[in-house]
């Protein structure tokens, strides 16, 4: 689960990690009184307004403005909520900005030294560790960093039977480049930071940029928070953080039906059971140059209502342009799978516009294909894997 950055604020903050101070305003009005609240850092009486949305990149596209005063923090959140911000990272036509986040400004005017850092904490999937990825060169786009200097980017793996070491902690400041004050500091930020990280059940951590001030605070000026939603039962605190108008809405919708199902951006539908079976099919349609519009996995219970409100989810997609349906039958039979795919066809009128190609392997898989066959719908069955996927590209 994706939080905006002032959420994500709040939980660093909760665990005692350094932040640049700020509150949330959903209106001009909300955010002038939300400056007057903030503390003046450097005593300019500056602030920074913040779009809001799930994505970065908000810098770029416009997202984030410094405000020299409350005229400037009343035009400027009225400016930015309610845009349209379009960002490296948000899709083309961008995402709506509903609320900013009214922020102090921590960077001292005439200051020649501020430094921004790049700091992150991520799990590791090859080797199964925590760790800890940062780097001297923060503020800017870290992926032309890692393809341009990969030699900047530093990590520390975190073995999660003894928790992050001292050692680990200094070994960062240390490549940092730091020294003194600011170095205890960041020993400090670092040992915060992997303590929310794990308190917090989160996924990751994207800090960028990390500050360090002249006078050698550091602070968090960004906040990129991932939550482990599988966690999500250890806090209960954290479910209301969910934002649904940043999520897809054919995601929240199969969710709430209990369908596991991914929006991605080709036009081959796929109705799938079980996970494995599901990836392999989308490698598949690749394989065979077309490109999948989704993820589903149905489950064990492929029967009819399953299998509509599964084709009215696919549906939604305006990309969709032929529907795979790729069924293994092992504890569920395949007729059954079979008839509650006539059936769910049936029962949605002329709601199916697109062709659907439907594979059934396992028990009773010849009757299936039978049934199939024999529906006189726009249906073609298939029994080998590749001949499916052929008959997809056939079809689009
Ligand atoms: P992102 O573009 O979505 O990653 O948003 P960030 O929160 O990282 O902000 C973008 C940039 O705005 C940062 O890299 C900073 O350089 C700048 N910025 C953020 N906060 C402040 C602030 O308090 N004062 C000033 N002057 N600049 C800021
Ligand atoms: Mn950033």
């Amino acid at each position: 689960m994706n939080l905006h950055e002032y959420q994500g604020k709040e939980i660093l903050s909760s665990f005692g990690v350094a932040v640049q101070n700020g509150i949330v305003a959903h209106s001009a009005e909300e955010a002038v009184s939300a400056a007057q609240k903030l503390t003046d850092t450097t005593g300019t009486s500056w602030h920074v307004i913040k779009a809001q949305i799930h994505a970065g990149g908000r810098g770029k596209g416009g997202g984030v403005k410094l405000a020299k005063s409350l005229d400037e923090v009343q035009s400027l959140s009225d400016q930015i909520i309610g845009m349209q911000l379009i960002t490296p990272q948000t899709p083309p036509e961008g995402k709506k900005v509903n609320k900013v986040l009214v922020a102090e400004d921590v960077y001292y005017p005439g200051d020649s030294e501020p430094k921004e850092f790049y700091v992150s904490v991520l799990l590791n999937r090859s080797s199964g560790k925590n760790m800890i990825m940062y780097s001297t060169e923060g503020g800017m786009d870290i992926e032309a960093v890692a393809e341009n200097t990969p030699e900047l980017i530093f990590t520390e793996e975190i073995d999660s039977a003894h928790g992050l070491q001292g050692f680990q902690a200094r070994n960062v400041a240390f490549n940092l480049g730091l020294s003194g004050l600011a170095f205890k500091e960041m020993v400090k930020f670092i040992t915060a930071l992997y303590r929310a990280y794990v308190g917090a059940d989160a996924s990751l951590f994207e800090i960028n940029p990390v500050l360090k001030t002249s006078d050698d605070k550091i602070i968090a000026v960004d906040a990129k928070v991932t939550l482990d939603e599988n966690a999500l039962f250890r806090h209960k605190e954290y479910a209301e953080l969910r934002d649904l108008s940043e999520e897809n809405p054919t995601e929240v919708e199969a969710r709430e039906v209990g369908l596991n199902y991914v929006a991605l951006d080709g036009n081959v539908g796929c109705m799938v059971n079980g996970a494995g079976l599901a990836m392999a099919t989308m490698d598949l349609i690749k394989q065979s140059g077309g490109s999948p519009a989704n993820f589903l996995d149905v489950g064990g219970t492929a029967d009819a209502a399953r299998v509509e409100t599964a084709f009215r989810l696919i549906l939604k997609d305006p990309k969709v342009a032929a529907i795979l349906v790729n069924i293994f039958g092992g504890i569920v039979r395949c007729d059954r799978v079979a008839q509650g795919i006539v059936d769910a066809y049936r029962n949605m009128g002329d709601a199916i516009k697109v062709p659907i190609i439907v594979r059934l392997q396992g028990t009773n898989a010849d009757i299936a294909k039978k049934l199939i066959d024999d529906s006189g719908l726009n249906v073609l069955s298939a029994t080998a894997f590749e001949e499916a996927a052929q008959k997809v590209q056939e079809a689009l």
